[in-house]
C-alpha cells in the first residue's frame, strides 16, 4: 500500500467550502490539437468545487483510502520541521502544485528512500530537482494542457489590463474618484501593436490565437518553428530568439517552461534592448526574468508595465519588490488555478495515480521524468539542469 503525501494551498480566510458564484462550470469535449481530456475511472467531487486547497483535497481521499493507501495533505511546505519534511521521509509519492509548491530539492529526495512518483497538479515541474529525480529514478508527471487555456486567458487579460491602464483606473473609482486624466494618461489601444510570445507551446500557441483579432502584429519564438501553414494562418513573425524578438515587439508574454536555457533569459541587458515603454506579461516561471532589472526598468520608464502571477519564491516575501513596483500588476499564482482549472487537474492527477498504482503506463504526454531521463512532454519542453534551486 502507498503512502501518499500531498501539498496544497490554504483553504479560504473565510473558511471552506466558499459561496460559489456559479452552480457549475462548462464541459469542454477536448483540447485543441486532439489531446483527450484526464479520463480517470472515477470522480469523487463536483467540477466547480475548490479542490486545490487543503480541505478539496483534489478530491483523492475515499478512493485512496477504499484502496488501502495513506494520504497525507497539508500546505505546511517549509523548513526542517514541516509536515512536507516529516511526512516525506516514508512517502511513495508526492503530488504538489505550482500555485504553492513543494520544493523537492535534491536534498528533500535523498531524505525520501522510498519516493518514487512526483505529480505536479497542474503544469511546470520547476519546484521538482529533474536531475536528482532522473539520478534516483523518480518518474515526475504533470498533466498536460490542464490549465494552458486557463493561462493564455489570463495573459491576455493581463496585456489589455497593463496596456489600457485598467488597475489604476478602476483604483481611481473604488476611492472615490474620477480622475479620468490620471487613468487615460498611461492607456493605449493595443490594436496596431507588436505582440510577441517567449515560447509558442501549448499555451504560447493559445495566447497567439487569442489575440490575433486584435489587430495585432503577431510574433514568435520557439526551439521548434510551428508548421508553416500555423504561420500563415495567424500572420506570425518568426524570431531565431528572445532577442531578435524584444526588440521588435511591444508587448512580450513569455510561456517557456523555466529550464537551464530560460533561467534568467530577461535580464538588464535583453530588457535594456527593448523599445522603451514595452510591456512584459509573465504567467510562465518568475526566474525567466530578472528581478531587480525589472523593478528598475518599471522605475526609469523602459518596463511601462509589467504583469503576471508567478513569483520566487513562493510564496514570496511580505517586501519583495514586485508587491510595490510601479506599474505593476502581480496576482498570486492564480492563472492557472481557476475553478475550470482545477476540474481538469484533479481529475489528471487522479488518472495518473490510478494508472501508477495499478502498474499501468502513465500517459506520455503527462510524463517529465521517467526511468531516468527526459521522457514524454518533459524530452520536447525541458532540458535537465537545477533551474530554479
Ligand atoms: P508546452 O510544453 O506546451 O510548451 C512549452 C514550449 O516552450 C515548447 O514549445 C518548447 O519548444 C518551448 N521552449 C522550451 N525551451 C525554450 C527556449 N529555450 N526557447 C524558446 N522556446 C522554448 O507547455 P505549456 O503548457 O505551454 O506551458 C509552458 C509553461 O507555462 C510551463 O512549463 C509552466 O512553467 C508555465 N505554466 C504556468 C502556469 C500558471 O499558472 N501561471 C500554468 C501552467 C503552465
Amino acid at each position: 500500500m502507498a503512502k501518499i503525501v500531498c501539498v496544497l494551498f490554504p483553504d479560504p480566510a473565510d473558511g471552506y467550502p466558499p459561496r460559489y458564484a456559479r452552480d457549475t462550470i462548462p464541459v469542454i469535449d477536448g483540447y485543441a490539437g486532439g489531446q483527450a481530456l484526464p479520463r480517470p475511472e472515477g470522480l469523487d467531487f463536483s467540477p466547480g468545487e475548490l479542490v486545490g486547497s487543503v480541505s478539496g483535497e483534489l478530491g483523492l481521499r475515499s478512493f485512496l483510502e477504499e484502496h488501502g493507501h495513506t494520504l497525507v495533505v497539508t500546505s505546511d511546505k517549509e523548513g526542517p520541521d514541516s509536515v512536507l519534511d516529516r511526512e516525506l521521509s516514508d512517502a511513495d509519492v508526492l503530488i504538489s502544485q505550482p500555485f504553492w509548491p513543494a520544493y523537492l530539492t535534491a536534498e528533500r529526495i535523498a531524505r525520501a528512500p522510498k519516493l518514487k512518483l512526483a505529480i505536479t497538479a497542474g503544469i511546470g515541474s520547476d519546484h521538482v530537482d529533474l536531475n536528482a529525480a532522473i539520478a534516483r529514478d523518480i518518474t515526475v508527471a504533470e498533466v498536460t494542457y490542464s490549465n494552458s487555456i486557463s493561462v493564455a486567458e489570463h495573459a491576455v487579460m493581463l496585456t489589455l489590463s497593463l496596456v489600457r491602464n485598467y488597475l489604476p483606473s478602476h483604483q481611481w473609482v473604488a476611492e472615490g474618484g474620477w480622475n479620468i486624466g490620471d487613468s487615460v494618461a498611461r492607456a493605449y489601444d493595443l490594436e496596431g501593436m507588436d505582440v510577441g510570445v517567449i515560447a509558442a507551446g501549448r499555451i504560447g500557441q493559445a495566447v497567439l490565437r487569442r489575440l490575433a483579432p486584435f489587430g495585432v502584429k503577431l510574433h514568435y519564438t520557439d526551439k521548434r518553428r510551428l508548421p508553416v501553414a500555423i504561420e500563415e494562418e495567424l500572420g506570425l513573425t518568426f524570431h531565431p530568439d528572445a532577442r531578435s524578438l524584444a526588440r521588435a515587439c511591444d508587448v512580450v508574454s513569455i510561456h517557456a517552461p523555466l529550464h537551464p536555457e530560460t533561467e534568467g533569459l530577461f535580464d538588464d541587458a535583453l530588457i535594456s534592448s527593448m523599445r522603451r515603454g514595452s510591456y512584459i506579461v509573465n504567467c510562465a516561471r518568475a526566474q525567466i526574468v530578472d528581478r531587480d532589472a525589472v523593478v528598475q526598468a518599471l522605475q526609469s520608464g523602459q518596463l511601462a508595465g509589467y504583469a503576471g502571477d508567478v513569483w520566487y519564491p513562493q510564496p514570496p516575501e511580505a517586501d519583495h519588490p514586485w508587491r510595490t513596483a510601479p506599474h505593476n500588476g502581480m496576482t498570486p499564482h492564480v492563472s492557472g488555478a481557476s475553478l475550470s482549472a482545477q476540474a481538469r487537474y484533479a481529475a489528471g492527477t487522479r488518472e495518473i495515480l490510478e494508472a501508477w498504482l495499478a502498474g499501468r503506463p502513465i500517459r506520455d504526454e503527462y510524463l517529465i521524468v521517467d526511468g531516468g531521463h527526459l521522457a514524454g512532454t518533459g524530452a520536447v519542453s525541458y532540458t535537465a539542469g537545477g533551474a530554479g534551486h
